[in-house]
Parts: structure tokens; C-alpha cells; sequence
């Protein structure tokens, strides 16, 4: 996609056209390292306004520590990271950018929600505190803002019997789709999925994904994903993105990657897990 002069960045032709407001994601020549390992090598890329994107790849090739950056549960240790015209977790002083202090971090994070693989719901709270602790103490909405719209939220996803259940009493199926609709009571801009149904039971997972896909085509939210089950990659994804050792690979439509990848180190991947 073109850049646009604030920065930001256009869909790519034939996108729907997000909602005002809606930022992109791109990545600006991102350095990440644990120790001697150096995760992502000056990785640049971008997810554009509206776009759905999924991440592709072999276990340990970085996918998801570009989620847990885009969470700030992990900072970069060079180059930008920007949500819109914004950098994530960086300020501009004069002419340069500098790292954010907790008050920039705190309003970026608003903007991005994840659904992560263990649910990680609050244990010891109920489904309607989970939905709602988060919106009164961040967002500083009422409590019956908050209940309403967790109530709504619940609903969608088909729970609304299970409002005072605790997580422990539900299935995974039933914990994830709390998970979901907790990200979406925050009302994220951004919204990043991480092997959301490798931990459910078999049975459970078509759910778990019609879901996602029903929210994915129903919303201006710009999604980044991580999975390996491909179909569910084809149902959500706009462009999917393969990547190995911290670097693209290749990158397309969904039906291009899976039907005609043109580099080796795809094929092999995809041979792998199918
Ligand atoms: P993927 O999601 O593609 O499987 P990850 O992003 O989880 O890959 O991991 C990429 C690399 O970073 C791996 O070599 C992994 O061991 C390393 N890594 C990830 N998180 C940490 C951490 N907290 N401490 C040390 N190494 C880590």
C-alpha cells in the first residue's frame, strides 16, 4: 500500500474502506532480540487500515513476538513500530523519537486487543467481571456501561446464559469465546489473534473460528493473526504473510500462497503441516 503524507497507509485496492479512524500497523526496520538471539532483523512491514493478515510460518521464526510487541509486553530493541501515525512505544521530541513513557504506552494500548492461545481469563473472577474490569478501570466507562456492553458482547457470542459462570466451569470453546468478547469490549482498533484454537478440543474449533470469522467480516477492525490451520487463514485473511527466521518470505492472497507458493521455503512449510 501507498503511504499516505500523515504516515499512515491506504488499503490496498479492492478493500473495503475502514471506518474513520481505523489506524494500520507497520513496522519501520524492527530490531528484536533475546540475549545473543536476534529475533527480527531490521523487519518491516505493514498491515493497512481495515486489513486482515495472517502470519504464517515455522515454530520459533518470530511471529509471535511481533504480537507481543504490537501488546507491549515486549519492547523493540530497534526501529519504530506504528499504530496509525503514531509510534507505539516512542515519542517524538524535536526531530527524533523517543521512548514513550507510560502515559503514550497506556493510550496506544487501548487501540490493540488480543486473543491469545491459553484464553487467559482472570480465574477468579466471574465472565461478566472479566468482561467488565478491564473497560471500567482503563476506558473509565460506568459499571452499567460496562454490563451493558459486555451483556451485548456475551450475546453475540452465544453466552449470555453463562454471565455469572467462572471460568473453570466452562469449556475451552466456551472460555475463548469470553476471551473474544472480552478483547472486543475494550473496543480495540486493532485486534491480534494468536493461535487462538490450538488449545481447544477438535470439536470445538469450527466455532471458535466462524466466530472470528463472522466478527472479522463484520467489522473495520484491522486484524493480525497467527495460525496454522490454513482454511480458517483463508476464511479471515485478506493477505497472508510467510515468514522464517524473523523475515518475509513470500506474501499474497490467501488462495495464492496456499495454491501456487513460489518459494521453497513455503512449500516445505505448507507440506509440513498438512
Ligand atoms: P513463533 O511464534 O514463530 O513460534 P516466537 O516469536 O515465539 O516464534 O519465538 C521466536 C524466537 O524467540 C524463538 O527462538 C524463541 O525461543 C525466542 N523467544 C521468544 N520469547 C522469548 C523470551 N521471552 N525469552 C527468550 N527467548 C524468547
Amino acid at each position: 500500500p501507498e503511504e499516505s503524507p500523515e504516515g499512515g497507509n491506504r488499503p490496498a485496492p479492492g478493500l473495503p474502506l475502514p471506518a474513520e479512524g481505523t489506524p494500520g500497523i507497520r513496522f519501520e526496520k524492527v530490531v528484536k532480540r533475546f540475549g545473543g538471539n536476534v529475533v527480527l532483523r531490521e523487519l518491516d512491514f505493514q498491515v493497512a487500515p481495515g486489513e486482515r493478515v495472517t502470519l504464517i510460518g515455522p515454530s520459533g521464526s518470530g511471529k509471535t513476538t511481533i504480537l507481543r510487541l504490537l501488546m507491549t509486553l515486549e519492547k523493540v530493541d530497534g526501529g519504530v513500530i506504528w499504530i496509525g501515525d503514531r509510534p507505539l512505544s516512542h515519542m517524538p521530541r524535536g526531530d527524533r523519537l523517543v521512548p514513550a513513557g507510560e502515559r503514550h504506552l497506556h493510550e496506544m494500548r487501548k487501540q490493540v486487543g488480543m486473543v491469545f492461545q491459553q484464553f487467559n481469563l482472570f480465574p477468579n473472577m466471574n465472565v461478566l467481571r472479566n468482561l467488565t474490569e478491564a473497560p471500567v478501570r482503563v476506558l473509565g466507562l460506568s459499571r452499567e456501561e460496562a454490563v451493558e456492553r459486555a451483556r451485548r458482547l456475551l450475546d453475540m457470542v452465544g453466552l449470555a446464559d453463562k454471565i455469572d459462570a467462572h471460568p473453570s466451569q466452562l469449556s475451552g470453546g466456551q472460555q475463548q469465546r469470553v476471551a473474544i468478547a472480552r478483547a472486543l469490549a475494550m473496543e480495540p482498533k486493532v485486534l491480534l489473534l494468536d493461535e487462538v484454537t490450538s488449545a481447544l478440543d477438535p470439536e470445538l474449533v469450527v466455532g471458535v473460528q466462524d466466530l472470528l470469522r463472522d466478527i472479522a467480516r463484520g467489522s473495520d477492525l484491522t486484524m493480525l493473526c497467527v495460525t496454522h490451520e490454513m482454511h480458517f487463514a483463508r476464511d479471515i485473511s485478506d493477505r497472508v504473510l510467510m515468514f522464517d527466521e524473523g523475515q518475509i518470505v513470500e506474501e499474497g492472497p490467501p488462495e495464492r500462497i496456499f495454491e501456487a507458493p513460489t518459494e521453497q521455503r513455503t512449500r516445505d512449510f505448507l507440506q509440513a503441516i498438512l
